[in-house]
């Protein structure tokens, strides 16, 4: 009897699709989006809502096999498939409900944030998520949420007001600051450790047109852009926003052919207020700084900044990534980055600082499970391509690259910027916050469903 024949007992009135491996659409139903990932499930189950998320936790739950839970599929470790298991896919959970009078939004637990951005947008309002449209609002959430907002507004988890989950004993329940505050905690930063959430309530600020986009200048002055942004950024104001970037100029619009395909660095900005003031607020960087190749910053619609880098990146791409988190950028650290800059292995790898500052420093470490608050930046180091035949040399750079910054970071790394790297770096991760997660953990996960994730493991004694 195959899975799909045992699980429709079981799952009883799931509304969903269920994919085996036999089906057609298998192959598309499996694949996430970093095409390194090859793993093959025994069933994908794609709920249609709640109720069907709750069959397939007990169906999981009964029958042993391993779980995944899938909402964009965008991570890079692949923790929304798994081998020889069941992918819980949300993808189909996509209603998004703003309340412009109270600034707010619900959002579908498979949503991506480009859907979110465009739909809050339509009332000038945004909420924090990250730096590309197609990502998932559910795994970039639970794991904390960097980007062109973090400054002004603080992380994804910083306007989190509650959260519909399916705990893995099937119970649906409403996680926030005056119900299950345990569970709401733990849910800001500890990942999809702890149930699965078919339903976020964000709170929206006023964000229509912003003005942003790159400035470039040649890679070569990588140490001395670092050297100078190291010091600008941390000291401006929150309306500004600027992540600092190795990268590669791609052929095409909007970029000028004559700087197409060559390596730079820079800063991509994002900054919420008007053109005079993002103008002025930039300027004493531009100072300190020889002639730009490229200063392409203009007003923009929210989204279209959102969605800028998603035509670069498609699902489908090979990605290798490890990260850490920065407070400080000593002047050794500035001569590595350089080193490891310029020999970027591929046109669209590339290292990004994204700040976490700001509105994210108003938060105390242990007030959510995202702990480094104390940190200035998130590293990533990314080695991306579309040729399998790379794998090799963009996984070296990466590892190589944050080797040998690691002395100089804060310990620990973004979780949602991780390849699976062992228990170890997930403990360093949550630093003073590890202990309290077990416990979380313990109580509404103490079979440990939810292992496809950073894990988090159940505490061993009651706590
Ligand atoms: C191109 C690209 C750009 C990125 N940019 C940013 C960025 O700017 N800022 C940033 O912070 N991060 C960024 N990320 C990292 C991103 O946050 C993580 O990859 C994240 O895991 C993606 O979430 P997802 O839902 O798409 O992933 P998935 O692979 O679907 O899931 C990842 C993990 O989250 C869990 N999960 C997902 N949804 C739910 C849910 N609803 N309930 C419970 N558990 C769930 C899964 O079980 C799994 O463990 C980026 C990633 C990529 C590939």
């Amino acid at each position: 009897m195959s899975i799909t024949t045992s699980a429709r007992e079981a799952l009883g009135a799931f509304r969903g699709t269920l994919v085996e491996p036999a089906d057609a659409g298998y192959d598309e139903a499996r694949a996430v989006y970093n095409a390194m990932i090859d793993r093959r499930p025994a069933l994908v189950a794609r709920a249609a809502g709640a109720d069907d998320v709750a069959r397939v936790v007990a169906y999981a739950r009964e029958s042993g096999l391993p779980l995944a839970v899938r909402g964009g599929g965008h991570n890079g470790a692949g923790l929304g498939t798994v081998d020889d298991g069941i992918v819980l896919d949300l993808g189909a959970i996509r209603g998004i409900d703003v309340d412009p009078l109270a600034r707010t939004v619900r959002v579908g637990g498979g949503c991506t944030w480009g859907e979110v951005d465009r739909a809050t947008h339509e009332h000038g309002l945004a909420t924090p998520s990250g730096i590309i449209g197609t990502t998932g609002v559910g795994g970039l959430t639970l794991g904390g949420g960097l980007g062109h907002l973090t400054r002004g507004y603080g992380l994804a988890i910083d306007n989190l007001i509650s959260a519909e989950v399916v705990l893995a004993s099937g119970e649906r329940v409403v996680a926030s600051r005056d119900e299950h505050p345990d569970l709401f905690w733990a849910l800001r930063g500890g990942g999809g450790n702890f149930g699965v959430v078919t339903s976020f309530e964000f709170r929206l600020h006023e964000v229509h047109t912003i003005i942003g986009g790159p400035t470039f200048w040649p890679v070569e002055q990588g140490a001395e852009v670092l050297s100078v942004y190291r010091e600008f950024l941390p000291a401006a104001p929150r309306e500004l926003n600027g992540f600092f970037a190795y990268a590669t100029v791609p052929p095409g619009d909007p970029f000028p052919p004559e700087i197409h395909l060559r390596e730079v660095c820079g800063v991509v900005w994002c900054h919420t207020g008007d053109e005079a003031a993002a103008a002025r607020d930039m300027q004493p960087l531009l100072d300190a700084l020889p002639e730009p190749l490229l200063h392409g910053v203009q007003p923009m619609p929210h989204p279209v900044l959102q969605s800028a880098f998603d035509a670069l990146y498609p699902k489908g791409d090979q990605w290798y990534w490890r990260a850490d988190f920065v407070r400080d950028i000593p002047d050794e650290a500035v001569a590595l980055h350089q080193q490891w800059g310029e020999r970027l292995p591929s046109m669209k790898s590339t290292m990004h600082l994204y700040p976490i500052d700001g509105a994210a420093h108003d938060v105390a470490p242990e007030d959510t499970a995202f702990s480094y608050r104390d940190a200035n930046w998130g590293a990533v180091y990314a080695g991306v391509d579309p040729d399998p035949a790379n794998v090799e040399t963009i996984g070296a750079w990466s590892r190589g690259y944050q080797e040998a910054l690691h002395p100089y970071s804060a310990g620990g790394a973004y979780v949602n910027m991780m390849m699976e790297e062992g228990p170890d770096r997930v403990r360093a991760s949550y630093r003073g916050n590890f202990d309290r997660l077990t416990c979380v953990k313990r109580e509404y996960d103490p079979d440990n469903l939810f292992s496809r994730t950073q894990n988090i493991p159940p505490a061993d004694q009651p706590c």
